[in-house]
Order: structure tokens, then C-alpha cells, then sequence
């Protein structure tokens, strides 16, 4: 769908010449769409957003909102951030539910430190066939800036050093927002609701 949109847009491609196949009963792909009102709460998968989304929020900028009149629906995901900003007070907790008392710290010795800088400099070819455990050391795995790195992007001491340090230079402006997740922005349904439909609309 963003394909289509952008071809009518940018491409200048009357719409009634583009066909989208779509073997589900609704549209969106992984961003589970679901319309099963008798269900309860159903929670769904939600990707983290933030405003360095380029191509998704270029999109947005030409899609009218549902809601606000006027309004394209990078307007309303906009508004509603600057509004009602994302934070956690608690950013990690211990026992069963105790404040792990992160407390903003990222807790990175200068060994730490000069490994996240040497492995951001380093070529790709030097990151091949290693592991994050590989490059890193006890430091680094034992900090609080490990912690919130893996618990936002899903990383395990296992997984490839070059993904790691790819991952490095894509969110490198988020570092100073990843102890409170106030990098983090969302929208104000869930992304199908919020993104799929006005697109598909
Ligand atoms: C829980 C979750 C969290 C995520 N978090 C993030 C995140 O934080 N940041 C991030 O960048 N990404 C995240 N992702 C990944 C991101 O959502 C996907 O990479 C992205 O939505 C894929 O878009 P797509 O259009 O390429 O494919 P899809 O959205 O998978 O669309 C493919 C479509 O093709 C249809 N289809 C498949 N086969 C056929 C067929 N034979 N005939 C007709 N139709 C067919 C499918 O039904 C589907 O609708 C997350 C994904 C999940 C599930």
C-alpha cells in the first residue's frame, strides 16, 4: 500500500492502474490488523516509532487524517507527541515488579566506552563472523546501556557484532532517550488503526 501511495503521489500514476494483492481479509501485512470486537482485549505487536522515520513519515505527511479535519496524519502523530510525550519512570524493574533503579545512568566504564567507539569506526569486514560477545567485553555486557540497548532492540550477547554495530549507526541520535524510552514515540490507536486505515481509506 505504501508502494501504491507513493507511485500516485511522487509517480504521478493514476490510481485505478495499480493493483494490490492481498491474500488476508484485511490490509496492513505485519501490522496485525484484527477485527474481532466480541474477543476481550486483544494486544497487539506495535513497532517502535520514532521521528527519524524518514520514508514512513514523508508518506504520512500526504495522508489525511480520520479524524482531525484538515489534517494529514503526520499532523495528528505530531500534535499527540508534542502533547503527550513518551517516558518511563520505571525503565527496568527487578523481583518480580521493584524498581531495578536504572536511574538515567547508562553505567559504562571507559573500557566501555572506547569499545561502543572502536566498533563504530571499525569496517564492516571487521565485524563479519563475530559475535556481540566477541567484541564487547564484561564491562560493556554487565552495563546499564547493554541493557537498555538489548531490551529495546532485541539483542542477545549471541548475535552478530556487525548487526550490533549497524544498529549503532542507525540509532545513534537515540542514545541520550534510551534510559526513560523518551526517543520512543507512538500513535494514538495501534499502528493498524492509526496507520493502515487512513492509508487504506
Ligand atoms: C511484533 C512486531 C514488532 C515489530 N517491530 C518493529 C520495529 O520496532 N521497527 C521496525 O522497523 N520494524 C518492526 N517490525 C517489522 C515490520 O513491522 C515489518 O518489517 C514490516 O511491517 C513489513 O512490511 P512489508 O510491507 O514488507 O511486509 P508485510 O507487512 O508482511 O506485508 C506482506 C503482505 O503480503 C501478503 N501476502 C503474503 N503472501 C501473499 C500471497 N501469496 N498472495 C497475496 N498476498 C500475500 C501478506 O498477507 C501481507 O499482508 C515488527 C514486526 C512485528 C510483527
Amino acid at each position: 500500500m505504501a508502494g501504491a501511495a507513493f507511485l500516485i503521489r511522487d509517480g504521478q500514476m493514476p490510481g485505478n492502474q495499480i493493483t494490490v494483492l492481498e491474500r488476508l481479509a484485511l490490509p496492513g501485512g505485519a501490522l496485525d490488523g484484527i477485527k474481532y470486537p466480541d474477543k476481550g482485549f486483544v494486544i497487539r505487536g506495535g513497532r517502535e516509532m520514532e521521528d527519524h522515520f524518514e520514508c514512513l513519515w514523508d508518506l504520512y505527511r500526504s495522508i489525511p487524517s480520520l479524524e482531525i479535519e484538515n489534517a494529514s496524519v503526520l499532523d495528528e502523530f505530531y500534535w499527540l507527541n508534542l502533547d503527550d510525550p513518551n517516558k518511563s519512570l520505571q525503565r527496568a524493574t527487578i523481583n518480580c515488579g521493584q524498581d531495578a533503579h536504572t536511574d538515567g545512568k547508562f553505567t559504562l566504564t571507559k573500557k566501555a566506552q572506547t569499545e561502543i567507539v572502536k566498533i563504530f569506526l571499525a569496517t564492516r569486514e571487521e565485524m563479519e563472523d563475530k559475535r556481540i560477545n566477541e567484541v564487547f567485553g564484561a564491562d560493556f555486557l554487565a552495563s546499564n546501556f547493554w541493557l537498555y540497548w538489548r531490551t529495546m532492540f532485541a539483542f542477545e550477547e549471541w548475535h552478530s557484532a556487525l548487526e550490533m554495530k549497524l544498529y549503532l549507526h542507525r540509532f545513534i541520535h537515540h542514545i541520550a532517550g534510551l534510559p526513560d524510552f523518551s526517543t520512543l514515540k507512538f500513535t494514538k490507536y495501534n499502528q493498524y488503526e492509526s496507520l493502515v486505515l487512513p492509508l487504506y481509506g
